[in-house]
């Protein structure tokens, strides 16, 4: 669905205002503690801002990527972070697009109305990083059950999330044709999952990131998405959602490294002038900015084209990779602008400078679009 100019402004006026009860030192506080941001969540849950995407039907508002992407920018440009509970808005969508009507209707209406948390999404694995295909983790049909045996890392969010949308391989490499075959997906209940353990991993971020551990879990076959042996191409069309979401965090983080510069370059007097009268203080402000306008502009385009049914691989790829850019560029533009006070916690500078420069790295990393643009778009030879 479409939404017009007004509308999106309503709904970002509207988590501004949410926004304000959660400042920077809300965050700065759990930044330090690496603690997860509960009350906030709850407050976007309660609003009804997590249930963006899922269809009316399900008990979500149906709003459509461009709205959501409008909801994520906006928590970013305000000074606060995403993190912790945007994975429902595009893990959801593996159930939605590719789950049975039972599914659907047994799980959604309690995702949309926050009774179960569906923030967890368990792809990487030590072993096989971007490589996918060469995932360990396996799922065993056993009657009406299968068992899974394995081992994810990184995933986010695992110990503040019911469900879990999982990856495993239900039929081993050598025995399928294309590597990307045999895999599964599964919806799991981390509620009655005997066998699951989460470990932390401690990062340079506040990301809830884990490792999680499968030994002998028992998942109903009824949990399986879709049909056995699809999983990648689920998840593969999941990732054009995710990266737009993500791209709209970048422009987000941006556009709070620019207004955070502009206010410092004006208040901050040296050598008897405000700093942003001087053009190496003032340019590298105003190529920040106009680097994130036109990365947003690619951003909306994706957006817009995803709403609209068409295929949108290319502009999903291009729109995280300029928004990723544009934010780290504006973030180390804003470190620089604030000079020693940069490095102070108490400015905030420094935690969105770590956290921006993550979407370098996840959920896909810089060089792999590149690839992606180079071989799929331009018709180049593949790499790996
Ligand atoms: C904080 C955080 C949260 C995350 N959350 C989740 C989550 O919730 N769920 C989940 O499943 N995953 C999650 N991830 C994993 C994330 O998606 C991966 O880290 C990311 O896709 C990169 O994979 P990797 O770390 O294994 O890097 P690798 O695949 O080991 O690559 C390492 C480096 O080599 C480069 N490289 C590799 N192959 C090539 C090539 N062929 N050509 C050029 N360069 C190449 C990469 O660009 C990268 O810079 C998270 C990661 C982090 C750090």
């Amino acid at each position: 669905m479409t939404q017009d100019t007004e509308t999106l402004a309503q709904i970002a006026d509207a988590v501004t205002s949410l926004c304000e009860a959660f400042s920077g030192s809300y965050w700065r506080e759990l930044d330090q503690r690496r603690a997860y941001p509960t009350a906030f969540v709850k407050a976007m849950t309660e609003a009804g801002y997590l249930g963006a995407l899922i269809p009316e039907a399900y008990g979500g508002s149906g709003l459509g990527l461009t709205v959501a992407a409008r909801i994520l920018e906006t928590i970013h440009a305000t000074g606060g972070n995403a993190a912790a509970l945007h994975a429902q808005m595009y893990v959801m969508g593996t159930l939605l697009r590719h789950g049975s009507e039972a599914q659907k209707r047994k799980w959604l209406p309690e995702v949309a109305s926050g009774k179960l948390r569906l923030q967890a999404f368990g792809v990487t694995e030590p072993g096989a990083g971007t490589e996918t295909t060469a995932i360990t983790t396996r799922a065993e049909r056993r009657g009406e059950t299968y068992v899974i045996n394995g081992q994810k890392v990184w995933t986010s969010r695992a110990e503040h999330s019911d469900l879990m949308i999982l990856l495993a391989r239900t039929t081993p490499k050598e025995q399928c044709t294309r590597r990307s075959d045999g895999l599964s997906v599964f919806l799991v209940d981390m509620r009655k999952a005997d066998g699951l353990s989460i470990r932390p991993i401690p990062t340079m971020i506040n990301h809830a990131t884990t490792e999680v551990y499968f030994d002998n879990v028992e998942v109903p076959a009824a949990n399986l998405i879709g049909e056995e042996g699809r999983g990648f191409r689920y998840v593969l069309d999941g990732m054009n959602a995710e990266r737009i979401l993500i791209a709209a965090e970048c422009i987000g983080d941006a556009t709070w490294f620019v207004e955070t510069a502009r206010d410092y370059a004006n208040d901050r007097v040296v050598f008897g002038c405000p700093i942003g009268a001087n053009q190496g203080v003032q340019f590298p402000i105003a190529r920040a900015y106009a680097d994130a306008q036109a990365a947003r502009l690619m951003v909306c385009h994706a957006a817009g084209l995803y709403d609209a049914g068409v295929s949108c691989g290319a502009e999903a790829n291009m729109a995280k990779l300029l928004a990723a850019d544009a934010s780290w560029k504006a973030a180390d533009m804003c470190l620089q602008t604030h000079g020693g006070f940069g490095f102070a916690s108490d400015f905030d500078v420094e935690r969105k400078f770590r956290e921006t420069r993550l979407y370098q790295v996840a959920p896909i990393s810089t060089n792999l679009i590149l690839a992606h643009l180079g071989e799929h778009v331009l018709g180049l030879p593949k790499s790996y």
